[in-house]
């Protein structure tokens, strides 16, 4: 019997419309390879869209421009510090193609990038205090004409169903997708195929071949790139998984990665690892039960079930994340009038009127009344705050040494952020652990190669992203790895599928 037929016909088919899938589509196309992104939702850049398109791809042009110290060799100490030298392939061929990869994207009129202050997330060798990440500028919607309505909005406004405001320029990570849309459109080759959810792998040979995806069989004659994010959606893969959190605290478009793609890649025989772990960090919940991912507390303290502190509230926030996994809920944050609202930053923003009035903050004027309302124990709380504004007024955390750190101190602009709880009335906000994506998946070689259970690369099958497993591990090392790391490998892959 014959096999069946193809429907269409690519070189290169990419899986998912993030920041590593279209950096992907984009290296593809502009290298003649006929292109086609697939996106299993209406709308194109995923958890990448909803970021602030932070990257961490160091030593490249855009931090020598802005004349930061940094390098390869300072990004190597400090990866190498981190993650030891298990990973030391992958961190090698990241480091090398950063440069290149950034180059490449800048040539295009589309594309360019400036460098943002945004400390690394641990004291270790090779650090920058001021960080090494950068982000491409706004992007004036009519840059993008009709395309704009393809590129995901932010956060609040995606929940609320509501399309991108029309007064005001893409920021962050809708800057990033536009960018690489415009840029991809512009090669001739590559296309864009919406509400269409790659089901399956196809074989022949022992490559792979095409995809299933919509109904569809596309063939890929080159290769198939997965970069269609992780599990984080998947209520039964994270329990099966152990992945602290939940599907409904995830910061990932409702619903959208399901881990498809590294359940397709698992039935040709590719093998996984770091299944269990996330880049995780707290979110304060919002009234509709979802969280708004919170980082940079430049003041308040957060408590856990027994009314104490756990940790450092102004630790990066995988780290913080990391901490209340293994701390008892629920947890609470707590803060006085000497902040006008939360006194840390949230995305999406919130509106102290707002949440109040819904009840998702408490307001008291005493902490005895707070700790009923909250269901914490009284005295427990009294004594925290106590403490606490002991070590606000010695200018020293003894517990979790807090404020001791440049990242702590980055945004509360150098002042301290131990600050006093002492001004009532005050405010608790329901804090949980939430995550921006699972980064376990599918092993891959420095080459994005997806590797089956004896280490050997499968034909034709590449993934990026958190559809693979980081080579960082359960390590978060700077703002913008998870996205500049899921750019690099992509890059690498198309470069592979193209010679
Ligand atoms: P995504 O960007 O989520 O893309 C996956 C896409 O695949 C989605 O569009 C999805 O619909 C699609 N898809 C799923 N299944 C299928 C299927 N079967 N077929 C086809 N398509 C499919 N990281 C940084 O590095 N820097 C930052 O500044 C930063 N800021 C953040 C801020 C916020 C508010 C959030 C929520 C996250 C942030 N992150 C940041 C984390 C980062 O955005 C994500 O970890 C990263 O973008 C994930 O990229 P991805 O390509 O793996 O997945």
């Amino acid at each position: 019997m014959g096999r069946a037929a193809w429907d269409d016909e690519y070189e290169m088919v990419v899986a998912g419309s993030g920041a590593g899938a279209m950096t992907g589509a984009l290296a593809a196309a502009s290298n003649g390879l006929r292109t086609v992104v697939l996106e299993k939702t209406g709308l194109l850049g995923g958890t990448s869209a909803y970021s602030g398109s932070a990257i961490w791809l160091p030593g490249t042009r855009v931090q020598e421009r802005a004349d930061i110290g940094d390098s390869a060799e300072g990004a190597r100490a400090y990866l190498r510090a981190l993650l030891g030298d298990e990973a030391a392939a992958h961190r090698e061929a990241f480091l090398s193609t950063a440069p290149e990869l950034v180059e490449f994207l800048e040539k295009n009129p589309a594309i360019e990038f400036e460098w943002r202050a945004f400390p690394d997330y641990y004291a270790a060798p090779g650090r920058l205090e001021m960080g090494r990440s950068f982000v491409p500028p706004d992007l004036p919607v009519e840059r993008l004409g009709l395309l704009a309505g393809l590129v995901r909005p932010p956060v609040d406004r995606d929940r609320a169903g509501r399309g991108h405001s029309a007064s005001r320029p893409m920021a962050q990570g809708r800057s990033l997708i536009g960018r690489l849309l415009l840029a991809i459109v512009a090669t001739g080759n590559g296309e864009i195929r919406t509400e269409t959810p790659l089901t399956g792998l196809i074989m022949e040979d022992g490559r792979v071949a095409g995809v299933e995806a919509g109904g569809l069989r596309l063939r890929a004659s080159r290769g198939v790139l997965l970069a269609a994010g992780g599990f984080e959606a998947s209520a039964s893969l994270r329990a099966e998984r152990g992945v602290p959190g939940g599907a409904h605290l995830t910061m990932a478009p409702d619903g959208a990665n399901t881990g498809d793609a590294i359940a397709a890649a698992v039935r040709v025989g590719a093998s996984t690892g770091l299944l269990d772990q996330a880049w995780f960090c707290p979110g304060v919940l919002t009234p509709d039960g979802r969280p708004a991912f919170t980082l940079g507390f430049r003041g308040g303290l957060i408590v856990d079930g027994s009314g104490r502190r756990f940790a450092n509230e102004s630790l990066p926030y995988d780290r913080m994340g990391r901490r209340m996994a293994d701390a008892r809920a629920p947890f609470h944050l707590v803060w006085d009038t000497r902040f006008d609202g939360l006194p840390a930053i949230s995305v999406p923003p919130l509106t102290p009127d707002e949440q109040l009035a819904s009840g998702a903050w408490v307001q008291a004027d005493t902490l005895d009344e707070l700790a009923g309302r909250l269901g914490l124990p009284a005295e427990a709380l009294a004594a925290t705050v106590e403490r606490f504004n002991g070590f606000a007024g010695k200018g020293a955390d003894e517990d979790f040494h807090r404020g001791e750190d440049p990242y702590d101190l980055y945004f509360s602009g150098g002042r301290s952020c131990v600050v006093a709880v002492d001004r009532p009335p005050y405010f608790a906000a329901a804090v949980v652990l939430s995550d921006l994506g699972t980064k376990g998946g599918l092993r891959i070689d420095p080459d994005g190669r997806v590797l089956d259970g004896s280490d050997r690369p499968i034909p034709g099958l590449y993934a990026a992203g958190n559809t693979s497993a980081s080579f960082t591990g359960p390590v978060y090392p700077g703002p913008g790895v998870p996205i500049g790391s899921a750019m690099a490998f992509a890059y690498r892959a198309a470069q592979h599928i193209s010679t």
